[in-house]
């Protein structure tokens, strides 16, 4: 069975230019870049042309760049660089709906003497500036606000969050690992000092990723030992990894613009046509102000690991943002943090797509969806309305204690 892949936003697919481009290598080039001889040093120049090939994508310059092994690590190697660079600061600032490799980082820093303010978000995903704008003092360190989330697609105001940052003098580090390649980015007319990327969501292999690091911003290294990447992350370069991600940045450079118009209206044609053949669903997230490629939508009265589970047997893959945590789901905490009620919290569908989607996959999961949830709902034993399930949400939980 062939595989109708629709979930770009837990990793992508490696174009395979890239994987052309990097096979040499892991072969015949296998030095280390840092070697006086000949055969390890010509790979200085092919990791000196990706790094070209990302700052460009970015709109940085190449001494800005730093190539990390993914995109937790770069957010991880930000946040630290930023709090060891100003320890007199001891106060950060982030959001509920951070991915868990800034949240968690964050929920470990507070008990390491730090304090953080959680931002919020309404209903649609957005964050509230007054609350930003409230929350900062000068003993804020680090503002650190994603670009896209994962989950919803929602984009958040990232330069009038930055020119609000500023002016308190914190450093502002923006995890873009959902927005690079799918919104235009340029790093000289931007208010962030770090941002943070990753080579698997953007059609490079995982292993890979990068950080940028404005000019000027003290920055202490997260990883210690060599000299590589400038001082700036000691550890032998992954030079197939670097080339890949160089690559994979000049392709989506290259496809931006178009694909992201395809992705759009594949995703508007998605969308529409669930919202229209399917009673009691709802799309979350605030439908203007997201990534083109996300679609996020709540089926009432029913798990959202059932219909993951019945789109998996005709070979759809999407997910669900639940968190299997000792043996019970936990909805996500992104859904969570907007309010949702229950009924739509569980039975909530992730779908994103890539520039490979065809408009007949998209039409395969238009033609399967209703069946299925129309199947999944006939089979729940409560009634299909809010109250009743509700009651019977209840005894699970409390079945499942018991
Ligand atoms: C995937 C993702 C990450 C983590 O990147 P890895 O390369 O998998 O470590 C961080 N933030 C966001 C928003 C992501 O979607």
């Amino acid at each position: 069975m062939s595989v109708i892949y629709l979930d770009n936003n837990a990793t992508t697919k490696v174009d395979p230019e890239v994987v052309q481009v990097m096979l040499p290598y892991l072969t015949e080039y296998y030095g280390n870049p840092s070697s006086m001889h000949t055969f390890g040093g010509q790979l200085g120049k092919a990791i000196r042309s990706s790094r070209e090939q990302l700052a460009a994508l970015l709109g940085a310059d190449e001494s800005e760049i730093v190539f990390t092994s993914c995109g937790t690590e770069g957010d991880n190697a930000a946040i630290r660089a930023a709090l060891l660079a100003q320890p007199e600061k001891r106060h950060i600032i982030t959001t509920q709906v951070e991915h868990p490799a800034v949240l968690n980082l964050c929920k470990q820093l507070e008990t390491q003497g730090y304090s953080v303010t959680y931002l919020s978000v309404n209903r649609q995903g957005m964050l509230d500036l007054a609350e930003l704008e409230a929350s900062l003092t000068g003993n804020t360190a680090l503002v650190t606000v994603m670009y896209a989330n994962n989950e919803t697609g929602v984009i958040f105001p990232i330069e009038e969050i930055g020119m609000r940052v500023k002016e308190y003098g914190a450093i502002f580090h923006v995890d873009a690992v959902q927005a690079v390649g799918k919104i235009p980015l340029n790093m000289k007319t931007s208010t962030i000092d770090m941002l943070t990327m990753s080579g698997h969501k953007i059609h490079a292999p995982k292993g890979i990723g990068a950080l940028y690091i404005r000019r000027g911003v003290r920055f202490r290294p997260f990883l210690i030992g060599g000299h590589q990447e400038r001082g700036r992350r000691a550890g032998t370069e992954n030079a197939p990894g670097i080339i890949a991600l160089g690559k994979a940045a000049e392709l989506e450079m290259l496809h931006l613009e178009e694909a992201t118009k395809r992705e759009r209206k594949l995703r508007d044609r998605l969308e529409n046509a669930l919202l229209a053949s399917i009673p009691d669903c709802e799309v979350n997230g605030n439908p203007m102000h997201r990534l083109p490629n996300t679609t996020n939508i709540g089926f009432k009265y029913i798990e959202g690991e059932a219909i993951l589970l019945s789109l998996n047997q005709y070979g759809i893959c999407a997910s669900s943002g639940s968190a299997c945590t000792s043996g019970s789901l936990e909805p996500s905490h992104v859904l969570r943090s907007m309010g949702l009620p229950y009924t739509i919290l569980h039975g909530s569908i992730r779908f994103s797509l890539c520039r490979y989607t065809t408009e007949a996959e998209i039409d395969a999961v238009i033609a399967v969806m209703p069946g299925i949830v129309e199947r999944l709902r006939a089979l729940s034993p409560f009634k299909n309305d809010d109250a009743s399930w509700l009651q019977g949400q209840e005894k699970a939980v409390i079945g499942a204690r018991g």
